[in-house]
C-alpha cells in the first residue's frame, strides 16, 4: 500500500509539472504564469502595493528560424528564457506566453523600477550569440512593453493589453528597446 501511495504521489507530481511548465524552456507555461499573475494582482491590491508586467518579444525571430533552422530557433528560446530568468530578482516571475513571447511579472515594483529591470534583461540578451548556416555570428535582441496596475483588482487581461500596446510601440520605434507607453 505504501508503494502504491508513493507511486500515485509521484505520478501526480509529474502531471502537475507537465500542466504548469513549458516543455521547451522549462519555465512556467502560459496557463501557469497567467494564474500566478491573477493571484499576484489580488495580493498587490490587498497590500496596496504596485505591480508591473512586461511583455518580452524576441526581435525578428522568424529570420532566426529562416536563416539558422528551427533547431537553433529552439535553442535561442531556451537561452532567452534562461538569461531573462537569471536577470530577474527572486520574487519576479517569468513564463512563456507562446511562440517567442514571454511575460515578466514584477510584484511590489513601480513602473520606473520595472523599466530599469527590463533594461538589464534587454542588455543581458545581447550576450546570446549563435551562428547561422554560413557560420556568421548573430546576436539576439528583444523588445519590451511594460505596464503597471492602475486600479486595485484590475483584470489581468487589461494589464496585459496595456503591456501589449507598449510592446507594439517599442517594435514600431525600432525594436531592442523598452516602452512604457500605454
Ligand atoms: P518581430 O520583430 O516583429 O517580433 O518579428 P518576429 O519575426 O519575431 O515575429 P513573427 O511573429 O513574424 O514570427 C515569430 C516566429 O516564431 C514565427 C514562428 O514560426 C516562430 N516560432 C513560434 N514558436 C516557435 C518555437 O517553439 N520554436 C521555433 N523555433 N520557432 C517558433
Ligand atoms: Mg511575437
Ligand atoms: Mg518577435
Amino acid at each position: 500500500l505504501l508503494v502504491l501511495v508513493w507511486y500515485i504521489r509521484k505520478v501526480s507530481k509529474i502531471n502537475h509539472l507537465h500542466a504548469t511548465t513549458d516543455e521547451l524552456t522549462q519555465i512556467s507555461n502560459r496557463r501557469q504564469i497567467l494564474h500566478d499573475l491573477h493571484c499576484l494582482i489580488r495580493a498587490a491590491s490587498k497590500a496596496h502595493q504596485p505591480l508591473c508586467v512586461a511583455m518580452l518579444d524576441i526581435d525578428y525571430f522568424k529570420r532566426i528560424n529562416d536563416h539558422c533552422g528551427h533547431l537553433i530557433g529552439d535553442l535561442v528560446l531556451i537561452e532567452v528564457a534562461r538569461v531573462a530568468l537569471n536577470s530577474l530578482r527572486p520574487n519576479d516571475l517569468i513564463g512563456r506566453l507562446g511562440g517567442e513571447e514571454f511575460l515578466l511579472v514584477m510584484p511590489n515594483t513601480t513602473l520606473a523600477q520595472a523599466s530599469v529591470l527590463c533594461e538589464s534583461v534587454r542588455t543581458a540578451l545581447h550576450d546570446i550569440t549563435f551562428k547561422d548556416l554560413e557560420r556568421e555570428k548573430l546576436f539576439v535582441s528583444g523588445s519590451f512593453g511594460v505596464a503597471t496596475l492602475i486600479a486595485e483588482n484590475e483584470k489581468s487581461e487589461t494589464l496585459i493589453h496595456r503591456a501589449d500596446m507598449a510592446l507594439y510601440y517599442a517594435k514600431q520605434n525600432g525594436r531592442d528597446q523598452i516602452s512604457c507607453k500605454n
